[in-house]
């Protein structure tokens, strides 16, 4: 499932490829995955033209120039694809914009996904966007940031991080390595967290989430253009690698159950 590293980076090559180019046509065949008819896709956005490309935690929200925004979520996962023309364009898709220029992207959601129609006011009005708090990726993000919102919190730590109210861009994937590389067991409340499993759990988001970065994103991904990333099985540290030994202290990694997921967790290194 595409995280910040993957989400971060596919939001940046859009950003650079797409900005300034003029959409000519659009096509969707699973209706279900949007908010408006194709009737109205095409009377709102074709002529429009691109003016930027961001992501807001998961989402990846697209800008045009005449106040109308498309925002994307991918779900468990798609493919979303550039192609230069029609004639290199993926075999299959749900989705597929068309510039001016001849070039596209097209995107096939693996399970389900999201493809909104939004004016400016709809965006940051939309309940599912507009709360989304700002990502580690993110210059705001500081340590000062990150322990104001922790301040007074009561919950367990890993519910607080997957909430993407508190903190976007974070999810299952990378959880494991971030809260084994802090030591921290994923039901410690952060009440009973100290002022140094607070900076350890800051350096850890910030330094599992740029390895990945780093390595292009997780393997099994692609990005705009058609590049897997490089982030490994191999690269977890512990992350779904029950059974085999904790890289720290040698113990036996487990998995236990937080909520509905599953959390990897060295049972010494992690206590609770
Ligand atoms: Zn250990």
């Amino acid at each position: 499932m595409a995280e910040l590293p993957e989400i971060f980076k596919i939001s940046r090559q859009m950003k650079e490829t797409l900005n300034g180019k003029i959409i000519k046509d659009i096509v969707i065949t699973q209706e279900k995955c949007t908010n408006v008819t194709l009737e109205d896709w095409k009377k709102r956005v074709i002529g429009a033209q691109i003016q930027d490309v961001i992501n807001k935690g998961k989402w990846i929200v697209t800008k045009l120039n005449n106040g109308e925004n498309i925002a994307l979520s991918v779900g468990m996962g798609a493919d979303v694809l550039f192609f230069e023309n029609e004639k290199k364009q993926a075999d299959k898709y749900q989705i597929k914009v068309l510039f001016k220029d001849g070039s596209g992207y097209t995107i096939r959601f693996w399970w389900f996904g999201k493809f909104l129609l939004c004016t400016d006011e709809e965006l940051a009005s939309n309940p599912e966007i507009k709360d989304i708090a700002i990502d580690p990726f993110d210059s705001k993000f500081t340590f000062e940031y990150f322990t104001s919102i922790l301040k007074g919190k009561r919950t367990q730590i890993k519910s607080f991080l997957m909430n993407q109210r508190n903190v976007s861009g974070i999810g299952n994937a990378y959880m494991h390595d971030i809260l084994f590389k802090a030591r921290l067991h994923p039901q410690k409340k952060i009440s009973d967290m100290t002022a140094e499993d607070i900076k350890n759990l800051y350096n850890s988001i910030i330094s599992v989430l740029n390895f990945s970065r780093e390595k292009d994103g997780l393997a099994y991904e692609k990005d705009f253009f058609d590049k897997n990333g490089k982030y490994t099985i191999d690269d977890f540290l512990i992350g779904y690698k029950e059974k085999r030994p904790c890289p720290s202290c040698g113990e036996t990694i487990i998995s236990i159950k937080t909520g509905s997921a599953t959390s990897f967790i060295c049972p010494n290194c992690q206590k609770i």
